[in-house]
C-alpha cells in the first residue's frame, strides 16, 4: 500500500490483533474484578484498542479519555502538552491507562506522573504495542500486547502523519 511518499507493509494481521485482545481482557477481567476500575484511554492513537479491549472486560468499569501531544512526526520529542485532562475522579480509584505504543516510553512516563498527582489507589498500563529497544526511560508497563521491533508502524489506531488509522490491520512504514 502506497501513502504519501511512504509504502505500508502488512505486519500484524487484524486475526492477530483480535486474538491478543481477547488474552489481554480476560487477564485484566481477572485483575480487577469487584475494583470497578477507571480506565483512561489516551487520544487519538488508542481510541479503537481501547474500544475494542473494554467490550471485552465484561466488569463494571468506567471510561474516560486525555489527550496529550508529543509526537511530532516520526520522531519523539519526549515533552507532552495537555489537551484534554485528568480531574479528581482519579482520587483512590484503581486506575488503568490504555494506551496504543510505548516508544521511548517519554510520553507514558509524564503521563504517569501527572497523574499520580491526583493520587489513584493504584495504576497500571495497558499498550498494544511496545519497542522495547526504543526505550529511553525505565517504565513499568503490566500489560503488553506485542512488543515489537524499533520500526515505525501504523494502521489499528495509529498514525503515519494523521493517515491509516482506520486501517484494520498494522503496518510498517517504510521508504520506497
Ligand atoms: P514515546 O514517548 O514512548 O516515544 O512515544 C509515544 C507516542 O509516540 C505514542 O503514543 C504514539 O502516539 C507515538 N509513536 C511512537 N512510536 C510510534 C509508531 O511506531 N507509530 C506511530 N504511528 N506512532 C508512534
Ligand atoms: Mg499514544
Ligand atoms: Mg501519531
Amino acid at each position: 500500500m502506497l501513502v504519501k511518499d511512504k509504502n505500508f507493509n502488512l505486519f500484524i494481521p487484524q486475526a492477530k490483533i483480535q486474538q491478543r485482545i481477547s488474552e489481554l481482557s480476560k487477564q485484566i477481567a481477572r485483575d480487577y474484578q469487584d475494583l470497578n476500575p477507571l480506565f483512561i484511554t489516551i487520544l487519538n492513537g488508542a481510541f479503537i484498542f481501547a474500544a475494542d479491549l473494554i467490550r471485552q472486560i465484561d466488569i463494571v468499569s468506567e471510561i474516560t479519555f486525555v489527550k496529550f501531544t508529543s509526537y511530532e512526526s516520526m520522531q519523539s520529542t519526549g515533552k507532552v502538552d495537555q489537551i484534554l485532562g485528568f480531574d479528581d475522579d482519579v482520587f483512590q480509584r484503581h486506575v488503568v491507562l490504555i494506551e496504543d505504543i510505548v516508544d521511548t516510553g517519554l510520553t507514558i512516563s509524564e503521563i504517569m506522573q501527572e497523574l499520580k498527582r491526583f493520587r489513584p489507589e493504584s495504576l497500571e498500563v495497558v499498550t498494544l504495542l511496545m519497542k522495547p529497544s526504543a526505550l529511553k526511560k525505565e517504565v513499568q508497563i503490566k500489560y503488553v500486547g506485542f512488543e515489537i521491533e524499533n520500526k515505525f508502524v501504523v494502521g489499528y489506531g495509529l498514525d503515519y502523519d494523521g493517515y491509516g488509522r482506520n486501517l484494520q490491520d498494522i503496518y510498517v512504514v517504510e521508504e520506497i
